[in-house]
């Protein structure tokens, strides 16, 4: 098939979908239809790639240049890109389409997209529960067929833990290896791109676009390029897989660990051995993840004032008025949750008993890693600590949505790749996901490990 047709039919599956499924903020098919066009005519001359004419939709956290670019927040519903994120020109230079731009929780702070200020999306396997988030959009458009791939991103979880809550596979990659060029920064230490896709080996191909050095993001690495392909089809005999003893005790589902039981029972009998590993700080994970990420995000929200671009109150007295005003209505209850929890900690009189004993606590979280991949190539888990909740279940209780990411933070901590795979079905016949972490930069191993399952 043609891109154009390709691209037709999965704009033809948005529009009869998404008016139920609500994962997508922006489509227009005009713009996707153009791309399309443009390559066609890069295949019919020799010149495409494996991505070349292919549908993408996109998280609306990356700058799109003339496509709205919402992060799912009021504050920036008028805000048309002037120009594209890093991970975005690599797509566009591959020759990808752009078939949308995906539902998020505001500012990508949440676990189950009910914070976005355009409304909840719905899972695909069962509407009355969340997709999680704060990739939901991206998750459900990819679990609901409405495009074969699509980018996320994921400060504490927000790849794995939609992946796994709506049956797709997704990737975080080690932290500095995807741009953060133009993805609206939440918490920049921890923020890291990645793709969602419906395989480890269509993560592959999304991956050889989207990493590589970029000069604009100062946390970016130079490395050199590789094929993430290129180590899918090799055995596992051998591989060693370690079960932190912390992630199977208390606080999983009964559903989500016979799911993950038999998933590993699965490895055996492919040649993995399994033992047992400890990660003894990872309790830790949650509380020292909600100093940290919200510190970060104080900061780094405090740009939207309403001067330069995004909304702006209609009314005002002053200029303290209109950021006031601007602030009070242009943000959501999560976003001016996570402000005042990160103003107050970078506070002075605070700074030394809550930021810096947090930074403290996550070296060490980083060192159980190193303890452990001393003894194991990769690590294994359930992501979720339960499949899907309900629409509206977890939403009046912040701490309980936290708890959502027990199992994914902590990597985020230690700047480790993770991914989730899709490995069965729990409760109510919803979909569980396994967790993978590998150490840094083993992002093939662990699409191989994961494509071997598949
Ligand atoms: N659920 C976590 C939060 O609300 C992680 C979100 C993310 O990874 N962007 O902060």
């Amino acid at each position: 098939v043609s891109s154009v047709e390709l691209t037709t039919e999965y704009l033809e599956r948005i529009q009869r979908l998404n008016p139920e499924y609500n994962a997508f903020i922006t489509v227009d098919a005009d713009k996707s239809l153009q791309q399309a066009h443009a390559a066609d005519q890069k295949i019919a001359v020799g010149d495409a790639g494996p991505l070349t004419g292919i549908p993408v939709a996109q998280k609306d956290i990356f700058c799109t240049q003339g496509w709205l670019t919402t992060c799912g927040s009021r504050m920036l519903s008028n805000f048309v890109s002037p120009y594209d994120a890093g991970v975005i020109e690599r797509f566009n230079a591959a020759g990808a389409v752009n078939i949308g731009k995906t539902n998020m929780d505001e500012f990508a702070m949440g676990s189950s997209n009910e914070n976005s200020y355009y409304g909840p999306v719905r899972n695909p396997w069962d509407i009355s529960a969340v997709p999680g988030g704060s990739s939901g959009g991206s998750a459900c458009a990819v679990a609901a067929r409405m495009a074969p791939a699509a980018t996320g991103t994921d400060t504490g979880g927000s790849i794995r833990q939609p992946a796994a809550f709506c049956g797709i596979s997704g990737i975080k990659p080690t932290y500095g290896t995807v741009s953060r060029y133009g993805m609206i920064a939440f918490a920049s230490s921890l923020d890291q791109g990645g793709p969602m896709a419906r395989s480890a080996e269509d993560l592959a191909l999304m991956l050889n676009v989207m990493t590589g050095f970029d000069a604009r993001d100062s946390t970016s690495l130079q490395r050199d390029a590789e094929d993430y392909t290129r180590d899918l089809e090799n055995p596992l005999s051998g591989l060693r897989i370690g079960l932190p003893k912390e992630y199977f005790a208390e606080g999983m589902h009964g559903d989500v660990a016979r799911a993950i039981e038999s998933a590993l029972d699965e490895y055996r009998k492919l040649g993995a051995e399994t033992l047992e590993v400890s990660l003894p700080n990872s309790p830790l994970s949650i509380p020292v993840y909600y100093v940290l990420a919200p510190a970060e995000a104080s900061s780094n929200l405090s740009r939207f004032d309403g001067v330069r671009y995004g909304y702006r109150a209609e009314s005002y007295q002053d200029l303290a008025d209109m950021y006031r005003k601007t602030r009070a209505d242009g943000f959501g209850a999560e976003v001016k949750r996570r402000i005042l929890i990160g103003t107050y900690v970078l506070s002075h009189g605070y700074y030394d008993a809550y930021y810096i004993q947090a930074q403290k606590v996550r070296r060490l979280i980083a060192q159980d890693f190193k303890h452990a991949f001393a003894q194991c190539d990769v690590i294994m888990g359930p992501t979720a600590p339960s499949v899907a909740f309900d629409i509206g279940e977890k939403s009046s209780d912040p701490v309980q949505m936290y708890l959502s990411d027990i199992y994914t933070s902590a990597a985020s901590l230690a700047g480790l790749p993770g991914m989730s795979i899709p490995v069965g079905f729990g409760e109510k016949n919803r979909p569980v996901g396994l967790h993978i972490i590998g150490n840094y930069f083993t992002e093939s191993r662990m699409l191989n490990v994961a494509h071997q399952y598949q």
